[in-house]
């Protein structure tokens, strides 16, 4: 059994789910988890002929190849990732670097042998500049960018840019994966593909317990606070809190009752897997791959290009994100999307009323903003999905010992991420 990683308070509770501890006094530890955030273009926001007149007007950014137009100081969020064989890691970090000079981009865009991984924001028009200027690579000409609205203003607090020996985070490292061969990882499906199989398997499912349902395993390969506020409709919730010491499938010798693989037959079970932005899958798949399974397939380009493609049609709640936005709904990657596509004849109701997974962590009570909370208390910093009545008992504090602490921080109104200590400190705590 893995161990789970060192940035949780306590071991996970089943009763406690909605948490996460980040550090924002230095922001290293919310780097050191933050592993993966792919979100995905507002595509629908303009019509084809709207595109064509922005695309002559130099105050829209149009990210072509994905039919994106953005004004162009309007801030966006990009992210995009690319597993290729990568010479000399070291000068490609200096190329970017240079490239990025005079640009305002704030992120993390990590490269090494095995390609790279980014996840950025800026104006609208620096982040299309960055990302045309990648395409003139063969390299990444066809990469998966992937663009989402970011309030007006940078999601991350500064660039990170370097070399990394793993582009994901996970344990015992990734540098040593097959990682640059295609067919050692899950097939990939289309948003349409994907949500053909997971409609087809849930009318047989739903008529019948039959046998599809034993050979059929749709896994979550994100961490379990990311599922409890948003995941596909029959996917359980991931076992652990760190995405890093993922070991379900590993198992080899004792079955473990929470491994969701325990029972899949690596020869005949169908394993579909899902992640935010697909980083993480194709990471995953290739380590059950090694292990010997057989069907494996993946969401391309993760959840956010699927709400993107398809809408929250077998989607329940929001989207976890990496960065300063915390979730977005999924009308944040189509906003045109059509109630009607909730409501699927004989499926289990999705929307905004089925909460049933999405707790307050003090009173269990059911929250409808889908969005985690820091702790008040500085020195805590818990992300935790928090209840407003809760919020106000406990000054936006998650638990009674920190409502006392020494360095607490106002009270957000919102579910929002507080900003550093500095910001706070002529504010007088005026706790009772
Ligand atoms: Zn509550
Ligand atoms: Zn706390």
């Amino acid at each position: 059994m893995m161990v789970c990683c060192a940035h949780l308070s306590a071991p996970f509770s089943a009763t406690i789910t909605s948490r996460y501890r980040i550090s924002l006094a230095n922001n290293s530890s919310f780097d050191s988890k933050v592993y993966f955030t792919l979100t995905s273009p507002s595509r629908s926001k303009y019509n084809q002929a709207e595109l064509k007149k922005k695309k002559r007007n130099r105050n829209f950014a149009i990210f072509s190849n994905f039919s994106v137009a953005v004004p162009s100081d309007d801030f966006v969020v990009v992210n995009f990732y690319r597993f290729v064989f990568i010479e000399n890691p070291h000068a490609e970090v200096a190329k970017h670097l240079s490239f990025l000079k005079g640009l305002d981009i704030h992120g993390r865009i990590y490269l090494n042998e095995q390609g790279i991984n980014a996840q950025f924001s800026g104006p609208s028009k620096d982040a299309l500049a960055y990302v045309e200027w990648l395409r003139e690579d063969f390299r990444f000409s066809d990469v998966l960018v992937q663009v989402s609205p970011a309030n007006n203003e940078h999601a991350f607090p500064k660039l990170k840019l370097r070399y990394k020996p793993s582009l994901v985070q996970l344990e015992g490292s990734i540098s040593h994966l097959p990682l640059l061969n295609p067919s050692m990882r899950a097939t990939p499906l289309t948003p349409f593909e994907w949500r053909k199989r997971l409609e087809a398997v849930h009318e047989i499912v739903g008529m019948s317990n039959s046998a599809i349902g034993s050979n059929y395993v749709l896994l979550d390969v994100r961490n379990g606070y990311e599922w409890d506020i948003g995941h596909f409709v029959g996917a359980q919730r991931p076992d652990t809190d760190c995405f890093r010491s993922t070991s379900c499938g590993l198992s080899n010798r004792e079955v473990v009752a929470s491994d969701p693989l325990a029972n899949a037959d690596k020869n005949t079970t169908n394993i579909f897997m899902y992640c935010t932005g697909g980083i993480r899958c194709d990471v995953y798949s290739t380590i059950l791959r090694e292990q010997g399974f057989k069907n494996l397939y993946t969401l391309m380009g993760g959840v956010s290009h699927y709400l993107n493609e398809e809408g929250p049609r077998e989607w329940i709640g929001n989207l976890f994100v990496f960065d300063d936005r915390l979730s977005l709904p999924p009308s944040a990657y189509k906003p045109d999307t059509d109630s009607k596509a909730t409501a699927i004849v004989g499926k289990p109701q999705q929307g905004p009323k089925n909460y049933s997974f999405a707790n307050c962590f003090i009173c269990g009570s059911h929250v409808h903003e889908l969005r985690h909370r820091n702790c008040a208390n500085l020195d805590c910093n818990l992300l935790f999905l928090c209840c407003m009545n809760c919020v106000k008992d406990l000054r936006g504090c998650c638990c009674l010992k920190c409502k006392t602490a020494p360095r607490l921080r106002p009270v957000l109104p919102g579910n929002q991420r507080y900003k550093k200590w500095h910001t706070y400190q002529n504010w007088k705590c005026k706790a009772s």
